[in-house]
């Protein structure tokens, strides 16, 4: 073939090696094209600095080792088959071992495969890595004597299958070298020398074949800007198109804002006003608001909306508030017509479960305009609910809607205000990213009542101890919460664990009233027992994980928490904050039943501090973003080599980029390439951005 007929679009079936066979393993995982095949980055790399010898290994090391395999096979023990393999580099010996899957694992790795083993040492009768994540290597490859880097690539079952083994890989991607010539960048010299970027072609040619170390870094550093720069220019555009939305300025101060500061029964803390200040400046403005509140349990989120939804309706605009569950929808309505009656503004509740004539008579109301204020769960997103008027929208606990969601709630108003606001203090670096297309305002002190709650960890033997404790606040006429968490272990259903629990306990807390909420109950019957505990009548309520949001109770003094290692710390967090929300000392209980280094060190955090940013941090270097936010969310970062937590500085830069390309070019039409590619990997994202 001729220099001039390379094109990134060539099959790679017109590459030397792969036949039908392989065609359609490289097909079924999406690469068809050179290009395709480009964008396929090796997983790994072996060199002389990446692999320890064995006889330099230390316990509790995370390594990477090369050898051979000298003996394997599956051995049974108690009814159980293991398969075990001892590898050896010459220098000494570690034995591999896998609990799962022996007879699978039996028909990968045989006598003599010289295997790249990644994982973490321990000790049982001499050195051992559990279910370690390996890769096989061709005998024909000395990573430590040669000096040089070897890439290795991800391989499934299927690439396996169809023999694509790693010598295999790096033989066709030497076939595919001579493309790289033909790869555009996105930027210009002078945009890649201001950010101190290699050249995408440079980037993609030493991914595969790198040279030094060093030019890996430089280029890994440039294809994770790149992952970085798409998703901040889908934030930058999404933030432009929505303050190019022209909206009628609201006028701030009328009489009825005026009668509720005034009669609020407290003061409003410095951050408060602050932040209402932020957000009356973008409402009397002429573009949408579309600000995240960021303000930890208890700091007073909910006034800060009710005043807001106030001053939209003395626009003559309709509000809608949306909470992630019933229970908290109706804990908000409570708290809004406490308010919204002193100031003869309406205000209904709609929910999942209502009856049908009552819920059609509030949808023709709200339709109608006759309805001011509507407050509801993911029901308001319905296609049959439809507003003559409105302005603004508050989401609660935003973090667990999709962005997506929140853009259908958006395409219902013309052009409404959105104030979202959420008690998951979300790290920096990551805020800007998954919040990304907002502006952030942030409630940074308590109200001036507050005390520390004394959170202490408690192993399970104690609890006898723990519920006399309780005893003795009900007996001074506090109450109490006592909450289990999803038990997937036993695949019992969280709501089995509760209700199993809440019977043992009504045999400990005898001539004590009792209630028990969980997610499955009729919406009438939670609501009647969270009466019931609002009015005192149940000192004790034993609850699921629904109570983990909002709710607000002052008289709640003590909040236990069954298996609390079974919980992430955010979570942990922001049950603790259902207590303490009264003049009263308070106490956050974690009962913890499978005690283990990490669970300790984890639970410790919450005994130590009760800062949410602390927290967050801490259980974002534990677990990871995976877990950090809800499954839903984790679709929306597509990244192959980006790194939320670790590419601060990169993701910095490519937001004040992508923002002055996006402040330059509002369309892209001068940046072709750019828009291709956010329109082939990111139109799912595109409901309220106009680029086409
Ligand atoms: P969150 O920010 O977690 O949503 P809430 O808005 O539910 O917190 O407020 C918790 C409690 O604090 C409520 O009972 C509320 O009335 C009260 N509160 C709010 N602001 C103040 C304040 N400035 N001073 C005293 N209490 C306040
Ligand atoms: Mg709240």
């Amino acid at each position: 073939m001729s220099q001039t007929e390379y094109s990134l679009n060539t099959s790679i079936k017109n590459l030397k090696g792969v036949g039908p066979k392989k065609l359609q393993a490289f097909n079924n995982c999406s690469i068809f094209s050179v290009i395709d095949l480009l964008n396929y980055y090796p997983r790994r790399y072996l060199d002389r600095s990446t692999i320890k010898l064995i006889k330099d290994l230390k316990m509790h090391d995370s390594v990477t080792i090369v050898g051979t395999i000298e003996v394997c096979g599956i051995r049974r023990a108690k009814n159980r088959s293991i398969f075990e393999a001892i590898i050896s580099d010459g220098t000494g010996f570690v034995k591999l071992v896998w609990f799962n899957g022996a007879r699978y694992i039996k028909n990968l790795i045989k006598k003599d495969h010289r295997l790249a083993v990644h994982g973490k040492i321990e000790f049982f009768n001499g050195y051992q890595i559990l279910h370690p994540d390996y890769d096989k290597i061709d005998t024909d490859i000395d990573p430590i004597n040669t000096g040089s880097i070897v890439a290795l690539y991800p391989l499934n079952n299927e690439l396996k299958k169809a023999k694509i083994e790693h010598r295999f890989f790096r033989q066709l991607m030497r076939e595919a070298k001579p493309y790289i010539e033909k790869i555009y960048d996105y930027f210009d010299n002078q945009f890649l020398d201001k950010e101190e970027l290699i050249s995408l072609k440079s980037a993609i040619r030493n991914i595969h074949f790198p040279d030094s170390i060093i030019d890996l870094e430089l280029s890994i550093a440039r294809l994770k800007f790149d992952e970085h720069l798409f998703l901040q220019l889908l934030m930058a555009l999404r933030r432009s198109s929505i303050k190019r939305i022209n909206t009628k300025p609201f006028s701030i101060g009328g009489n009825k804002e005026k009668k509720i500061i005034n009669n609020l029964g407290f003061k409003l803390t410095n951050s408060q006003k602050r932040v209402i200040k932020d957000i009356n400046n973008d409402i009397a403005g002429n573009s949408a608001m579309n600000r995240l509140l960021q303000g930890d349990v208890g700091c007073g989120k909910t006034i800060v909306a009710i005043i807001t939804a106030v001053v939209a309706v003395e626009n003559n605009m309709q509000v809608a508030i949306m909470a992630p569950t019933e229970i908290l929808a109706y804990q908000h309505y409570k708290s809004f017509i406490k308010y919204l009656d002193m100031v003869q503004i309406s205000c209904a509740l709609i929910v999942g479960k209502q009856n049908k004539s009552e819920k059609e008579k509030i949808l023709s109301a709200l339709k109608d305009g006759k309805i001011n204020v509507v407050i509801g769960t993911h029901a308001l997103i319905q296609k049959t609910v439809n507003f003559n008027n409105l302005g603004l929208i508050v989401v609660d606990e935003q973090h667990r809607f999709g962005v997506i969601q929140r853009g259908n709630l958006l395409n219902k108003g013309v052009q409404p205000h959105l104030l979202a606001m959420t008690a998951t203090p979300i790290p920096r670096t990551m805020a800007i990213t998954y919040h990304g297309d907002m502006d952030l305002s942030i409630i940074d002190e308590m109200p001036k009542n507050r005390k520390k709650i004394i959170t202490k960890v408690v192993n399970d033997k104690r609890l006898l101890k723990v519920y006399d404790f309780m005893k003795d606040e009900i007996s001074c006429g506090r109450q109490c919460i006592i909450v289990y968490p999803l038990v997937e272990e036993t695949k019992k259903s969280d709501l089995a664990a509760a209700t199993e629990g809440f019977e043992k306990l009504k045999k400990v807390f005898k001539n004590i009233n009792l209630g028990l909420i969980h997610g499955k109950m009729k919406k009438l019957e939670k609501d009647a027992i969270m009466d019931q505990f609002v009015n005192n009548t149940i000192n004790i309520l034993v609850s699921t994980t629904v109570i983990e949001v909002g709710i607000d109770v002052p008289n709640a003094s003590v909040i236990l928490i069954e298996h609390s290692e079974r919980f992430g710390l955010t979570q942990l967090h922001q049950l603790r904050g259902r207590v303490g929300r009264g003049s009263a000392k308070s106490y956050c209980i974690l009962v913890e039943r499978k005690i283990t280094q990490n669970s300790k060190i984890r639970l410790e955090v919450l005994e130590k501090t009760s800062d949410g940013f602390i927290i967050a941090d801490e259980d974002l270097k534990m677990r990871g973003p995976g877990k950090f936010f809800s499954t839903e969310q984790s679709g929306f970062f597509k990244y192959k080599l980006a790194d939320m937590i670790n590419d601060g500085a990169l993701i910095r830069k490519a937001r004040s980029g992508a923002q002055r390309i996006v402040d330059k070019d509002p369309k892209l039409k001068n940046h072709e390439l750019m828009k291709q590619r956010l329109l082939n990997d990111y139109s799912q994202y595109f409901d309220t951005i106009n680029i086409t």
